[in-house]
């Protein structure tokens, strides 16, 4: 017997015959004695179209209300769970966020979990009963609705199973795990089957979107054991765990691309103590928030400073940064926005050296030129021009040899 707690994603629950079949999926692990706790999204486009009618109702929807619109999407499929339960004749109940005791600050929409009380659904599942959650949703101190940012259910379904000590948090997605690399771009590409906190974290950030950033980060801290599987078929998915002693013998679990970044180039900049600060200070006022920073050598007194930051960022990062340079007495700024970041990730580098030596002959051997490097304990970043971002994945995708089965 154990207690799951099972996440269903926007697709999975997107009509009412995919609410039966989320049913029978629950019911095989009631039935065989399962305690189940089943945390849901909103029917897959809802999110969106409430958000376009909240921007018809005004130009600039008032954040808390619009939470309490965009509650409303996972509400409607936790209520149509439990009563399809019901009407088979199981004991079943619906839950809000708050009243699956969560607690979140006041940010609306993007609210942080500050604590959570499984009581009342533990009293629930102690009866019998299968819980159907609201994912996505809390309320703060208050009592107001909140929501956890865009793919909050994650977020919900990892931290109810940390609150009642469950033995896995299952994600059920429309992919069927997480992936050494893209598979639409790299025909090789291969399901992984344990993958850690921090390499999950590192793939996130990068944009593998299959979890949410924060219920990795969720997940780490609580030590929850994710299982990240398709609800369309049976097959076990990607475990996300923790680092344990035979992980290390993998050097790289995964490759990334990111094409939402862009690079900005101050020429001839004062090299001068402050004149980062100067740089970068009035980027972080504006809540622009700078990924890689390349400085080069010093020549004459000058050098040239080099970031980048995603493309949502980018008209807003070209103004200030043009303000700053003639502050500072920059030269000219160069912008690109035709980039990729392709990046290398796994636990295995802490320990092996050469990984990135690896990556640089990988990209070499296509004549495909380095723009920018960076590097993390565990991950190796390359910016590249976009037009190059698929050959280099499926060069490196080989170089690494994950396209053979370890
Ligand atoms: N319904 C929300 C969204 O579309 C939350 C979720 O699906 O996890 O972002
Ligand atoms: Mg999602």
């Amino acid at each position: 017997m154990a207690l799951r707690v099972q996440k269903y994603g926007g697709t999975s629950v997107a009509d009412i015959d995919r609410i039966n079949h989320v049913a029978d999926r629950v019911l095989k692990a009631h039935d065989q004695g399962d305690k189940v706790v089943v945390v849901l999204s909103a029917m897959a486009g809802v999110t969106d179209s409430l958000i376009g009618l909240a921007q018809q109702a005004s130009n600039v929807p008032d954040k808390s209300e619009l939470d309490v619109l965009l509650a409303t999407g996972e509400q409607t499929t936790a209520a149509l769970l439990a009563m399809v339960f019901k009407s088979r004749g199981y004991k079943a109940k619906s839950f809000l966020g708050f009243q699956a005791g969560i607690k979140t600050d006041k940010s609306s929409g993007k609210a942080r979990i500050l604590n959570i009380d499984g009581k009342n659904i533990k009293q629930f599942l102690d009866k019998r009963y299968i819980a159907v959650v609201a994912g996505f949703q809390g309320a703060d101190e208050d009592g107001s609705i909140t929501t956890l940012g865009r793919g909050g259910s994650d977020t919900s379904a990892v931290a109810i199973a940390s609150s009642l000590d469950a033995d896995v948090c299952e994600i059920f997605t429309d992919v069927d795990g997480v992936y050494t690399t893209d598979p639409r771009v790299c025909s090789t590409a291969r399901k992984i089957h344990k993958i850690t906190y921090d390499e999950m974290l590192e793939m996130a950030i990068l944009g593998a979107k299959v979890l949410q950033i924060r219920s990795v980060e969720f997940a780490k801290k609580y030590n929850v054991p994710v299982h990240v599987r398709s609800s369309f078929n049976e097959e076990e998915g990607t475990m996300v765990v923790n680092e344990s002693a035979d992980m290390e013998s993998v050097v790289v679990s995964g490759i990334t691309c990111d094409m939402n970044e862009a690079r900005i180039t101050l020429k001839k900049v004062p090299d001068q103590p402050g004149v980062s600060a100067k740089i970068f200070t009035p980027l972080a006022e504006a809540e622009i928030s700078v990924d890689m920073i390349i400085q080069n050598t010093r020549s004459g007194g000058e050098t040239d400073v080099t970031f980048t930051v995603t493309k949502d960022d980018f008209d807003k990062a070209k103004q200030i940064s043009q303000k700053v340079a003639k502050e500072i007495g920059s030269s000219d700024i160069l912008t690109a926005e035709e980039i990729a970041k392709v990046s290398v990730i796994g636990l295995g580098m802490k320990s092996h050296s050469g990984v990135a030596a690896t990556m640089f002959q990988a990209l070499a051997s296509e004549n495909i030129n380095i723009r920018l490097i960076s590097t993390s304990e565990i991950r190796i970043s390359c910016v590249i021009l976009a037009k190059y971002a698929e050959l280099a994945v499926r060069t490196l995708h080989s170089a690494f040899k994950l396209d053979q089965e370890k």
